[in-house]
């Protein structure tokens, strides 16, 4: 079996690379065990040099990694590059600070002397997407090999390029064999991996289809799990927001990624008195957005990561505008080669329709009209999913309560969700489990060990 790279700006190929045998998968375990061995007994200051390394190469060689990342999933050129920049934050976030969140924690009792131990798993398995190919990676990778765990990853198949990239540049930054291994696999060999004896943990981030199934596996093998998922998000403006930055940020929050982010906030629920007045000022910010290569730094809409992606979110409109839903904008494909979808804006949207119940991974907007503040809030829970959200308001005390009403596991003031190396980010309800960056992030796979010294 074979894994390909097409660039989604033209549908042409790439590459193409061979997939492992399964033997071969089995093999790289055994790489990543003994590896564990050793690298569980290194110290901080070791992997500390190892992962700031790797941070300075990223920094350095921004326009060779972005340029990879736009040719295979067709994001613009200027988000490619922030997002390896980015990537050299987490890292260098977790080099320097992993020794601190993983210090010994005393536990506060008057008469007995016990602390936490924190102490690694062992080998992990990464299952990750291609919307963020080298961010989603980095994030998982650097805080559990600065906890002295191993990782294999499982990429998506459409980067196989941006896969091989991160562990070139692991190996040329001097990480031991095993302590990062990136495996070309189909999905059918995850089961394999998880359920391996030595392999401790799993970590997805992708759709809830795959959450649901690797989430089994796990829980089939008594395995620790991580699972970031989809998400639905909402983005509510009450009647005292900054209309003029609530529609300057709703394109933005949408447009993100061409549409393609877990968190891009994907349902404007408007309070009626501003309602009219975001709808016409979104539709005309939106309707400038300009499709093209995404290498050309004039482009303001990228096409999708792959012709399959475009063809789905195709349906999944047409399907909700069969059943009911008023185009307000867009709501088709233009004609030209590549996996490119028009901006669009849809209302008139209801419980039962695709664009309501599920996730829409492109430039599509959903508005929604309600009353007042308690109807945006029951809006916003009306979903399976629970990852982001934000609250347009210029009263931060309203914010906060209204903050504290919605069922997600984000929820941002006057800004769309964002992901930021010092904050936790993570969902609930479909959106999955568990929690990565931030100092939780480096605690989901690690041994919290009691150690109880006696009385004092
Ligand atoms: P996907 O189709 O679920 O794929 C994600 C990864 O899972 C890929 O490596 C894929 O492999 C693998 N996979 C798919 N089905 C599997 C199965 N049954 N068993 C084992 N592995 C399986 O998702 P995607 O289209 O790449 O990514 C988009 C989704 O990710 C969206 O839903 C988005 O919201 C979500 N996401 C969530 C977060 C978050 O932090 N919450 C962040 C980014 C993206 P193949 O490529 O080989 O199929």
């Amino acid at each position: 079996m074979s894994i390909t790279s097409i660039n989604p700006a033209n549908n042409e190929t790439l590459k193409t690379f061979d997939s492992l045998t399964k033997e071969q998968a089995v093999a790289a375990i055994e790489r990543a065990d003994t590896a564990y061995q050793s690298w569980r007994g290194t110290s901080f200051g070791e992997r500390k040099k190892i992962i700031m390394t790797f941070a300075k190469q990223l920094r350095s060689r921004v326009s060779e990694f972005a340029r990879l990342i736009t040719l295979e999933m067709g994001k613009r050129i200027s988000e490619s590059e922030y997002e390896v920049n980015y990537c050299a934050d987490i890292s260098e976030f977790y080099a320097n600070g992993a020794e601190k969140f993983l210090a010994d924690q005393p536990m506060d009792l008057a008469n007995v002397d016990a602390y936490i131990h924190y102490e690694p798993l062992g080998v992990l398995l990464g299952v990750m997407p291609w919307n963020f190919p080298f961010y989603q990676v980095v994030r998982f990778a650097t805080p559990n090999i600065m906890a002295g765990n191993t990782v294999m990853v499982k990429h998506a198949s459409n980067v196989p390029q941006c896969a091989k990239a991160i562990a070139d540049l692991f190996a040329e930054c001097g990480l031991p064999e095993g302590v990062y291994t990136h495996l070309f696999i189909p999905t059918e060999f995850v089961e394999t991996i998880v359920s391996d004896s030595r392999v401790q943990g799993v970590s997805l981030t992708g759709s809830e289809r795959a959450g649901a199934s690797v989430a089994a596996l796990a829980g089939k093998n008594l395995k620790r799990s991580v699972m970031e998922l989809g998400g639905n998000d909402p983005f509510i403006v009450l009647e005292d927001a900054d209309i003029e930055a609530a529609i300057e940020l709703a394109v933005k929050g949408r447009m993100v990624n061409a549409g393609q982010s877990c968190v891009a906030s994907k349902r404007f629920i408007i309070v009626e008195p501003l309602a009219e007045q975001f709808i016409a000022g979104f539709k005309e910010q939106l309707a400038k957005l300009k499709i093209g290569d995404p290498m050309d730094e004039q482009t303001t809409l990228a096409p999708l990561s792959t012709e399959q992606a475009a063809q789905k979110l195709l349906e999944q409109v047409q399907a909700s505008i069969d059943a009911g839903a008023t185009v307000l904008l867009g709501g088709d494909r233009p004609d030209r080669p590549g996996a490119y979808f028009h901006p669009t804006l849809l209302t008139d949207v209801t419980p039962g329709m695709p664009t309501f119940d599920q996730e829409l991974f492109g430039p599509v907007a959903t508005v929604y009209v309600v009353k007042d503040e308690q109807e945006a809030i029951e809006l916003a829970n009306q979903s399976s999913y629970g990852l982001g959200g934000c609250v347009f308001t210029k009263d931060v005390e309203r914010g906060r309560r209204v903050a504290e009403q919605i069922e997600t596991g984000m929820v941002f003031l006057n800004q769309p969700t964002k992901s930021q190396a010092e904050l936790p980010f993570g969902g609930i309800k479909n959106s999955g489990y568990g929690r990565e960056l931030s100092h939780l992030g480096i605690l989901e796979f690690v041994n919290k060990k009691l150690i109880h010294l006696g009385k004092r």
